[in-house]
């Protein structure tokens, strides 16, 4: 029986598959490390929450599964004041700085349902706001671009953002000049409400793309999706009643 000194060849590859072994391991550490960071504000109890209210979604009658699992994974209470925390995973919208408003968990999930997005797709938003719906948008692994007009809204959007691990392209600036320099776009999201369908950003619009927009006065709006069908035909559809904070023209520091 030869059971005599391993060959030095032998000692060499066994001792690099250890290294190897090791350093996969403390990758996959560091992984696992991003993510308990992205949840170090979210207590278990609120992640549970979360997935509550996924669910709760999917009852009223929201389908499209990536969606739901995005809400299911986004720590909503991170988006809003402390002391409003304990309405965070209820399906109603809250207000947040500027006299501004976080969207109806519902809405959000309706306007993203409406967006059909498919991985990679160029997203233009309007209204970041507490940059909840831009979480949504990231979390199903679009490509974000998003505008806000005031400039407190933008920083602390994406403060929170980045704080979670999100990173999308934020923008201080006027949502009907849209971002022309980065057009087109697949498909673009009005999370304010403008009167009128904005001009300029359905020109955005890659061909075949399409517009998910509250359009409407104060009143009311009615949802509205606007497929560009070629350069210069545009279809609209219509898709429930709803009320938004208005949009509106400049910026505001
Ligand atoms: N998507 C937001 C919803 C915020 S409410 C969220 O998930 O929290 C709508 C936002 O649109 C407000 O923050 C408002 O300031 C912003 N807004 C209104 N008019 C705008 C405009 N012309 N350009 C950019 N943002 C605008």
């Amino acid at each position: 029986m030869r059971r005599g000194k391993q060959h030095p060849i032998t000692v060499f590859i066994i001792a690099l598959f250890c290294i190897g072994l090791i350093t996969c391991a403390s990758n996959s550490t560091r992984n696992q490390q991003k993510k308990s960071d992205i949840h170090m504000t979210d207590l278990p109890r609120r992640h549970d929450e979360a997935k509550k209210l996924a669910k709760e979604l999917k009852k009223k009658g929201i389908s499209d599964k990536r969606v739901l699992t995005a809400i299911g994974n986004i720590p909503r209470h991170s988006f809003i004041d402390a002391q409003l925390s304990a309405y965070a995973y209820e399906d109603r919208p809250l207000p947040i700085e500027s006299g501004q408003t976080i969207s109806q968990p519902f809405t959000v999930a309706w306007q993203t349902q409406l967006l059909q997005l498919k991985p990679g797709e160029k997203v233009l938003e309007i209204g970041t706001g507490s940059g909840y719906q831009a979480a949504v948008l990231c979390e199903m692994e679009a490509e974000v671009y998003s505008i806000e007009r005031y400039y407190n809204l933008y920083e602390s959007a994406k403060e929170t953002l980045n704080k979670l691990g999100y990173y999308p392209n934020l923008f201080f600036g006027d949502g009907f000049e849209g971002l022309p320099e980065h057009a087109p776009f697949d498909k673009i999201l009005i999370t304010a409400a403008p009167e009128k369908i904005p001009e300029k950003l359905l020109q955005q619009l890659r061909i075949g793309g399409w517009m998910v927009a509250p359009v409407g006065g104060r009143a009311g709006q009615k949802m509205t999706v606007i497929r560009r069908i070629s350069e210069n035909e545009f279809k609209e559809s219509e898709h429930g009643d709803f009320i938004f904070v208005p949009m509106q023209e400049g910026t505001v520091k």
